[in-house]
């Protein structure tokens, strides 16, 4: 039968959920017969607009427009982040929600898929203002949350502090401290050792698993990332503390290069005091329009998505793309690297050493009972490297890109949940 399409998105508008829509369309000839419930994976389950007003330290009243979307929660309550961005919009927000179905069942998480967001740069609201935005939208999407139907956790411009105050305004509401409803907190509120850097770390490990497939030494190979935020600060330190030379580095601010390598903890230093990258001293500014075709082994989109396009895809030199953004390569982009024999490691796996130990965490919320952080890491590396050598072996079975073999496994597992669930009522 014919489908019909979403209404509520207008089709000349569907930014970052159409190279998803591209991607699944992409996987559908390998589902088999699992192919009959595949119009699950291309419509949200649900999705929650609400308005976020709060009061300004001038007195004024201030409207924010935030969201929440379930994806899909075959395999389990939605998971995902929040994301505090001037960007946001329903299309980004939708597509991220369905990446992380995609993700959490391409690693084998018992999750479903969920983001959120508001439309708001955090950079302009003083810390008072941030918290009350947090503790409203936390409100507003209550009926959504809990810690067995939908688990927030950090995205770009989110971190510790506002998960604080989500799980304190959720608790406050319900009656009693609930940590398991979000992710990414602070460790005195039940937060897991090693989550902070669990992002990058993983994009890490991953890396040594794909570059060991096409023969890359990572000692002394050359890195570039663009973003020094949560993911690409960490996976910096991660590559510099392992012998490879982050040779550049891109944020907000600027792009910079340096062929002998940068030292991450004293770039971080630098921004802590410059407020981004811009200007660093030990090394050269570049356009941030060539940043992905700088000399490099490795380049790493850290930041946003549908930054590596047919525009800059065929100039790209590193031999490997490993995405630690949600996204950032489009579909076009996609088919150019991989005719041009350039891996791309993709999203769902690359990045989801985050949701990975919001898993530990959650499950240690449970228990009451924490781990150390040597254990959170070697299980960290554990499951996010069985699951590239899943997605690796797909790959080669079917002949296909990477991010499609991630695509069959996952979409497998979650269709084969739709299909045993059954529809009801
Ligand atoms: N925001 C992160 C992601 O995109 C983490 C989500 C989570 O831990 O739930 O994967």
């Amino acid at each position: 039968m014919k489908h019909e399409s979403l209404s509520y998105l207008p089709k000349e508008n569907q930014g970052p959920w159409k190279t998803y829509l591209e991607q699944v369309e992409r996987v559908t000839p390998h589902l088999g017969k699992l192919a009959y419930w595949v119009e699950t994976l291309k419509r949200p389950k649900r999705i929650l607009i609400v308005d976020v007003p709060i009061r300004m330290d001038d007195g004024t009243v201030a409207h924010f427009e935030g969201y929440r979307v379930h994806h899909n929660t075959s395999r389990g309550p939605a998971k995902g982040g929040i994301r505090y961005h001037p960007a946001v919009t329903l299309s980004e927000v939708m597509a991220l929600a369905a990446w992380m179905t995609i993700k959490n069942a391409a690693v084998g998480l018992p999750y479903g898929g969920g983001k959120g967001g508001i439309r708001v740069d955090p950079a302009k609201l003083s810390v008072a203002e941030l918290e009350r935005l947090t503790r409203r939208y936390t409100s507003e999407i209550g009926v959504l949350i809990g810690p067995q139907r939908d688990v927030p956790a950090p995205d770009v411009g989110t971190n510790q502090q506002v998960m604080a105050w989500m799980m304190d305004t959720f608790s406050m509401n319900v009656g009693s401290t609930v940590p398991g409803v979000v992710t990414g907190k602070p460790i005195p509120l039940g937060g897991s050792l090693g989550r902070r850097d669990a992002t990058g770390n993983g994009v890490f490990f991953v890396t040594a698993a794909a570059a060991k497939k096409i023969g890359l030494d990572l000692e002394g190979s050359r890195v570039i990332i663009q973003g020094f935020g949560n993911v690409g600060n960490a996976a910096a330190r991660a590559f510099h503390d392992h012998g490879s030379l982050v040779v550049g580095i891109a944020d907000v601010t600027g792009a910079i290069y340096n062929e002998k390598g940068i030292d991450p903890y004293d770039l971080t230093a630098y921004v802590a005091e410059a407020g981004g990258v811009r200007g660093y001293p030990k090394a050269e500014p570049v356009p941030a329009q060539e940043f992905f075709s700088l000399p490099a082994d490795i380049a790493i989109p850290a930041a946003l998505e549908g930054v590596i396009t047919e525009q800059n895809a065929w100039k790209i030199k590193a031999k490997m793309v490993v995405e630690a953004a949600n996204g950032p390569t489009t579909p076009a982009a996609d088919d150019i690297l991989s005719e041009r024999g350039i891996l791309v490691v993709p999203d769902v796996i690359a990045n989801a050493g985050g949701v990975i130990v919001s898993y530990f965490e959650w499950v240690q919320d449970f228990n009451s009972y924490f781990w150390t952080e040597e254990e959170v890491n070697d299980n960290l590396r554990r499951v996010i490297t069985e699951a590239f050598e899943a997605a690796w072996q797909k790959a080669a079975e079917r002949k296909v890109t990477l991010r499609t073999g991630a695509y069959v496994v996952a979409a497998t597992r979650v269709l084969e949940a739709r299909a045993l669930r059954g529809l009801y009522p």
